[in-house]
């Protein structure tokens, strides 16, 4: 389109090991999708459903970025998970298929505004200050499914060396195929669709000066440094 008002925005994109960039679309998150993570918040696995959200896709950060601490929180957290890149697009898709539509997988980090969330968890309210925020999203980059799909493997995420959560990718609640199909109820899915898978247990808050790294077994590590909001 010639007659934009402003020049539009650039599209966010995520780096392709091998090669090019992938465009992002939309950026949708599955909550509560590890039976470890739903104990550590009091909950029964047994009795919870994942629950979707989403971020903006101008919430990519790349890998290696400095992130500055976002406004409104004192409870800034960590939480690293597997994501998923849409390649080919569709809705109401049968688990059986849904790995065709994958074009790729990450390591990324769902950012949260935990305080904000509970807040809101507490009130009945949207979460989307609590997780769809500035700089919420970032992501390494992306190894295509032609090498292999991902069902299970280590995920892991240390801060300044330290540990913080460890799990292996077999113990989703819902497995990726599944959490493709349900989505594509809801949504039609589109290609350079993310989606992030939620994450296990060890969930922790982060501080200015802090280095995060997060990875998944045969994906590349992610890692970013956390900054005092300028
Ligand atoms: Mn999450």
């Amino acid at each position: 389109m010639s007659d934009y008002v402003f020049a539009p925005p650039p599209r966010p994109a995520v780096p392709v090991d091998g090669g090019g960039h992938f465009p992002v679309h939309r950026i949708y998150c599955v909550g509560l999708n590890y039976a470890d993570h739903i104990r550590e918040f009091g909950r029964d696995p047994k009795a919870s459903a994942p629950v979707f959200f989403m971020k903006p896709a101008d919430a990519v950060v790349a890998n290696g970025a400095a992130i500055p601490y976002p406004p409104r929180t004192a409870s800034f957290h960590h939480e690293i998970e597997l994501v998923v890149a849409i390649g080919r697009g569709g809705s109401g898709i049968a688990p059986a298929r849904a790995l065709e539509h994958v074009f790729g997988y990450a390591a990324g980090n769902d950012l949260t505004r935990r305080d904000l969330q509970k807040a809101a968890k507490d009130r009945g309210q949207p979460w989307d200050i609590s997780k769809g925020f500035d700089h919420s999203a970032p992501i390494a980059a992306l190894r295509p499914a032609s090498r292999g799909h991902l069902s299970r493997g280590r995920i892991w995420l240390s801060v300044n060396g330290e540990p913080r959560q460890e799990s292996d990718l077999g113990q989703m609640i819902c497995d990726v195929p599944h959490l493709i199909a349900e989505l594509s109820t809801f949504y039609t899915l589109e290609p350079g669709d993310l989606i992030f898978t939620g994450t296990p247990s060890g969930v922790g808050p982060l501080k200015p000066g802090d280095r995060i790294a997060g990875g998944i077994e045969g994906l590349e590590v992610l890692t970013n440094t956390i900054v005092a909001a300028t």
